[in-house]
């Protein structure tokens, strides 16, 4: 008889983005008369840069010849594109990361999602809340947790953040195993600072723990203190795999690349407390189960560290910041304590109430979709968030009504 994983039966009936649109839906049905704005899922809503575009267009080109025309690729990602991400991100920023620990995939949700494979299913996981759910469910999906009582799993540590710690939490109280971090956050668009990264650096090396640093939003950072990737962090190519994405960067939602880095020194343990490296079995699993990122995508990806893509990528995350200034403008002058909008794409708004109902209230008043904090985890209770990604038109549209309501 073929059983089912009954694990899946333990994941929270409705996602959060399927209950925003089933009820944004409802509201277009009754009032069709009335055009909704969405500052609810983070997605682009910009083109491509000229210079990817450029890239990829040549690339195609490349495959319409006999002599130019490739195949499959290797499963790791091309090395130019490899030797482009680690010179530009990690060398040019001190932090001593080499092409071979470079692994392109099609997302950062996909690798945050799978890379819980390489690990024990009995351990002991601490998560941020509110959370980027995927890896929370990725975890039920495999067993790792009990049931949900309350908004939260059985057998996860929760980190709580608050407005009080900044939203950067604080290290657990109980030993872990695996730890998610995430900054700029999704969805308070916190950052954390080099000190707070190093106190985590160091609890993972005492404790022979794992960090997994999701930096999918990186390119928003601009503040220099501040810093991009946990390899600036002395020690973190030990107790660190990082996840990077082009999606927000350089619009690549649609377009599909990203990337994990997993260091030669970054390890695991056997029951007998053996380290095995993590990197040859992360390659393992890359070559096993995906064939590479298609070849005029690499390309395009590659042109964001071209000199005009790094003015293009600059101008499109400088963009999406100025919506972001505007709306966390917004809301602070009304008196809300707003987290985010700096350094980040993300504000994250404390509505001080339910915050399904705010989410309902701005739908149903001023037409303007935002995300309810609720749907992050049960730390999120209270708060918003509302993304930058959409044209500054609509921003300013959908302000003005938001200001009508909040009056
Ligand atoms: N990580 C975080 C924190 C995200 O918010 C997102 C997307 O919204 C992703 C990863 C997914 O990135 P990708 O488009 O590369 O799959």
């Amino acid at each position: 008889m073929i059983h089912v994983n009954e694990h899946y039966a333990k994941l929270q009936a409705s996602y959060l983005f399927s209950e925003i649109a089933k009820r944004v839906k409802a509201y277009q049905e009754e009032h069709p008369d009335k055009p909704v704005i969405r500052l609810g899922i983070g997605d682009v809503t910009e083109p491509l840069p000229p210079a990817c575009i450029e890239a990829m267009r040549k690339a195609v080109d490349e495959m319409a010849v006999r002599e130019t025309f490739r195949g499959y690729g290797p499963e790791q990602g091309y090395a130019f594109l490899r030797e482009a991400i680690a010179k530009n991100d990690f060398q040019a920023r001190g932090a001593k990361i080499d092409a071979s620990e470079i692994f392109v995939s099609d997302g950062a949700k996909c690798d945050t999602a799978n890379i819980q494979e390489l690990f024990d299913t009995k351990l002991t996981i601490a998560v941020p809340d509110p959370v980027y759910p995927v890896y929370v469910d990725t975890n039920v999906m495999a067993g790792r947790t009990g049931a949900c009582r309350r908004g939260r799993y059985k057998g996860l540590v929760y980190l709580d953040s608050t407005q009080e710690n900044g939203f950067v939490p604080a290290l657990p109280d109980v030993p872990v195993d695996l730890i998610y971090l995430c900054f700029p956050n999704n969805p308070t668009g916190a950052t954390a600072s080099r000190k707070q990264l190093t106190e985590w650096v160091k609890y993972a090396k005492k404790n022979k723990a794992l960090i997994l640093f999701d930096a999918a939003y990186e390119a928003f950072i601009r503040d220099p203190k501040i810093p991009h990737s946990i390899y600036e962090i002395e020690g973190a190519r030990d107790v660190a795999i990082e996840f990077r994405s082009f999606s927000k960067i350089a619009g690549f939602t649609g377009t599909r690349c990203a990337y994990t880095v997993v260091p030669d020194s970054v390890v695991a343990y056997t029951k007998k407390g053996e380290a095995v490296p993590l990197r040859p079995m992360w390659n393992r699993r890359h070559t096993t189960k995906f064939n590479g990122v298609s070849y005029p995508v690499q390309r395009a990806a590659e042109a964001v560290y071209s000199d005009a893509g790094k003015a293009q990528t600059r101008a499109l995350t400088d963009f999406y910041l100025g919506n972001a200034a505007i709306i966390r403008a917004l809301f602070e002058k009304a008196g809300f304590p707003v987290t985010g909008g700096v350094n980040s794409p993300y504000i994250w708004i404390n509505v001080g109430k339910d915050s399904w109902k705010f989410f309902d209230r701005l739908l149903k008043r001023a037409q303007v979709v935002t995300t309810p904090g609720a749907g992050f985890g049960k730390m999120g209770e209270g708060y918003i968030r509302i993304s930058a990604f959409n044209s500054r038109e609509n921003v300013e549209k959908a302000l003005k009504r938001i200001a009508k309501v909040l009056k």
